[in-house]
């Protein structure tokens, strides 16, 4: 029933934050090298996100829309293996449910362009593969929901770091943001990490930083590290991921902090982008498809390699 979608929706789309991420992570998976995103009052408004992607062919077009329907799981072992950022096939059909959503796709070999709005599939104008998904009016469905907003400046902000973190973790994906016109990112593709996270961290981590980058079997930490110079009384620029998905976890920002114990005393918080990678059966990351949340097996090691890694990174003989 339609309440039961508003209610499910209301899981996954908690605000217009919430949106802007899952529609910029399908572009990312559909192998998309270039995403632009327009909103409008705080994406509140209006949301417009196109990718130049593998596009989305006619007959799946109304799918996609439709509960559970996703292409990205085809069996049981990939269920608990899920690299794919996305995995529940339940976003698009969320954000229907409390949104007037139209998407338009040119898909790979198709030779037309084509659109569904409404339930209804029309051909569109359009020459360049990919797809183009417009949200209009989120939660005017939903009114209650719409009252516990915050201002669209705060909605706004909210999205650049949504679309922050999925660019720290796609560096070879240009990104392009704009709110009510105005360009808020402009994220050129890079060829590495340390390019596209000089973008988005403080500019004072240009010339203080280190490069963090520690091997142990099945495990790897790479990125950056601000040296103690560049550090602030605001922790506002620490991210963390774990096999690319942006997460807060307290055993691994402990195991950072530990680390940097010895060179940096008192309040100051030191700006990092850390990547963990370790064997998917090591971690489980489907706690809820919304939060950032990990648990990992075995937590001492993680943190003990963790702490290793970035020390080893600001120690000064790697100077
Ligand atoms: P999921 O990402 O979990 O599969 P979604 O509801 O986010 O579920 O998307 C449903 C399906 O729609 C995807 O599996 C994919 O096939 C298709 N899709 C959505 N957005 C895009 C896009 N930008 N480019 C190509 N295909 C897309
Ligand atoms: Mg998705």
């Amino acid at each position: 029933s339609e309440l039961i979608s508003q209610i499910a929706a209301g899981e996954v789309i908690e605000r217009p934050a919430s949106v802007v991420k899952e529609l910029v992570e399908n572009a990312v998976d559909a192998g998309a090298t270039s995403i632009e995103i327009r909103i409008e009052g705080g994406g509140l408004k209006r949301i417009l996100v196109t990718d130049d992607g593998c596009g989305i062919p006619k007959e799946e077009l109304g799918l996609a829309l439709k509960r559970h329907a996703t292409s990205k799981i085809r069996n049981l072992f990939e269920l608990e293996n899920v690299t794919s950022l996305g995995f529940r096939g339940e976003a698009l059909a969320s954000i229907d449910a409390v949104a007037a959503v139209s998407v338009q796709s040119l898909a790979e070999g198709a030779t037309r362009t084509w659109k569904i709005e409404g339930g209804e599939v029309t051909p569109a104008a359009g020459t360049t593969r990919g797809t183009r998904i417009e949200v209009r009016d989120l939660f005017y469905k939903t009114p209650a929901r719409r009252k516990f907003m915050k201002s669209e400046t705060t909605e706004a902000a909210h999205i650049a770091d949504q679309v922050s973190r999925i660019a720290l973790a796609n560096p070879q994906v240009s990104f392009r943001l704009w709110n009510n016109g105005r360009e808020m990112l402009n994220l050129p593709a890079s060829p590495d990490l340390e390019g596209r996270a000089l973008k988005i961290l403080p500019s004072r981590l240009e010339v203080n930083h280190r490069v963090v980058d520690m091997e142990a079997g099945s495990m790897s930490l790479v990125g950056i590290v601000g040296l103690p110079a560049a550090a602030k009384a605001k922790a506002d620029a620490q991210y963390l991921f774990v096999n690319g998905r942006f997460v807060r976890d307290r055993v691994f920002a402990h195991a950072v902090r530990a680390a940097y114990q010895d060179v940096l005393h008192g309040q100051l918080q030191p700006s990092y982008c850390l990547f963990l990678t370790i064997a998917p059966t090591e971690v489980d990351v489907n706690v809820h498809p919304t939060k950032t949340e990990v648990r990992f097996r075995d937590s001492g090691r993680i943190h003990a390699f963790v702490q290793k890694a970035v020390e080893t990174a600001l120690a000064p003989a790697s100077a």
